[in-house]
This record gives structure tokens, sequence and C-alpha cells, in this order.
């Protein structure tokens, strides 16, 4: 039987490190691939989806600070960077039949067009995927907190955040086999417990603004779709 979706629009915020798979760097095209199904059985429920990609695969700004790089060099860098995955990811759609759209919050106008958010909301209710690139334009900041902002600004249900563990759990789970996952969280017990969810900035965020955060894994086939129908899945974080 088919449940319902609790969801009519949602922020999913994929990290660059979900593209790369088992691989060292760069994007893995058939983990791509995975990925992009999961995207599209969400989008046949009518689901209207926004992604916020981010760039760690390729570069990020924080570890590559040191190397002879101005920390601000260093973070323009990896927002190019969550571009060139966006471009991957774009194409990955096209192959599927859906119909993504990237907005870059960096102009870089040959490639992608500039994030103007009354168009990125008609697109959304057109039923295209609206892709955010280059993270919120500034650097100092994460793909978390650009999801996190492009969630509020896009007036979505939910963020959606996917990583590799199917949610927030006690300890690492590849370390502690004692390790018990949360079901439900609240925004200040995150930030008090220190769980390494997102960054600070973009918990508060959410907090401030009571956008609900969900962690789940999006290399759990149906998973995104069980969070939608409001199955037990990831874990829940709210205020
Ligand atoms: N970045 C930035 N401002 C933003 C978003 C990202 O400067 O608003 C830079 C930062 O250097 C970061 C890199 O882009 O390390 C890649 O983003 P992130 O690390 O968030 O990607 P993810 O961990 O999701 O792959």
């Amino acid at each position: 039987s088919m449940t319902a979706p609790i969801y009519k629009r949602i922020l999913l915020k994929l990290s660059g490190e979900a593209l790369m798979g088992e691989d060292k760097y760069g994007i893995n095209h058939a983990v791509m691939g995975r990925i992009v199904a999961e995207i599209e059985e969400v989008s046949k429920l009518g689901i209207e989806i926004a992604i916020v990609v981010g760039g760690g695969n390729i570069f990020r700004g924080m570890k590559s600070a040191n190397d002879g790089l101005e920390r601000v060099t260093a973070d323009y860098m990896g927002m190019l960077a969550t571009v060139m995955n966006a471009l991957a990811l774009q194409d990955a759609m096209k192959l599927v039949g859906l119909v993504p759209r990237i907005q870059s919050a960096l102009r870089i106008e040959q490639v992608v067009e500039p994030y103007v958010r009354g168009r990125a909301i008609r697109y959304l209710k057109d039923g295209k995927i609206v892709i955010f690139a280059a993270g919120t334009g500034n650097p100092f900041f994460t793909t978390d907190t650009a999801a996190a902002l492009r969630g509020m600004e896009m007036n979505v249900d939910i963020m959606l955040k996917a990583t590799k563990v199917d949610g927030i759990y006690t300890s690492d789970p590849k370390i502690d086999l004692e390790a018990t996952r949360f079901h439900k969280l609240t925004f200040d017990e995150a930030i008090a417990k220190n769980l390494q969810v997102m960054d600070a900035t973009a918990l508060t965020l959410c907090r401030d603004q009571k956008l609900p955060l969900s962690v789940f894994s999006i290399f759990k086939a149906g998973a995104l779709k069980r969070i939608i129908t409001g199955e037990d899945e990831g874990t829940l974080v709210t205020v």
C-alpha cells in the first residue's frame, strides 16, 4: 500500500563525499546513478526538491588553507568545487528524464545561472529540481549552512542531510559497536552533545527558524522515500 507523503517541499543536502563512493576523490558515476535513482523515486511522488551539493570530494577550504593558500582563496576554490559537482549531478539527472536547474551563489553565468530566489521557487512549483551551487557564496561558511539558508529561503518543510551513516549515533558506529541511533533529538541536544551532525552555524539557523532536520543514509535503498512518508528512518532533529 502507498503511504501519503508528509512533506511537500524538501531541501536535500548532498555532501561531496557522498558522490565519491569508495574512491579517494572525485565523482563516482555508479554512486551518482544510485543517488539520482533515490531522488527520482521521491520526485515521482510529486515532492518539490531543492538540493545543496557540497564539494569536499574535490576541494575543501579549511584543510587546504595551510598549503600556502589564504583561507579565503581556499574557500573560493571549495565553492567552485561544488559547482563542478552540481554540473555532474545535473547531467546524471537529465539522463533519467528529471529536469534540473542549477543556481549558483557565485556568478559564472556562461556555466550556471545565478541564484534568484523567486525563479528558484517557480522552478520548484513547476516540478523542476533546483540544485544550489557555490554554497552561500561567502568564505568561512559551509555547504551545510548554505543548505539551512536555502531551505529557509525556499520555505521547505524539512532539510534532509544525506550522510554515509543512517542517522545520528551516540558515538561513531564504525568504531564503537555499542553505539545506538537517536530516533529523535532536539537541536539543543544536538548542539550540547556536540554530536558532529553539522556545524553549529547550520544547526543554530535551523533551530532559530524551526526548520526540522533529518539525518539519513542516501545509500540505504528507499530511505529517502521512507522519510518523506513519515516512517522511522534516520534521526529527526526538531526544536
Ligand atoms: N565553502 C565556502 N562557503 C560556503 C560553502 C562552502 O567557503 O558557503 C567552501 C569551504 O571551503 C568548504 C568547501 O567550500 O570546505 C566545500 O564545501 P563543504 O566542505 O561544505 O562540502 P561537503 O563537506 O558537503 O562536501
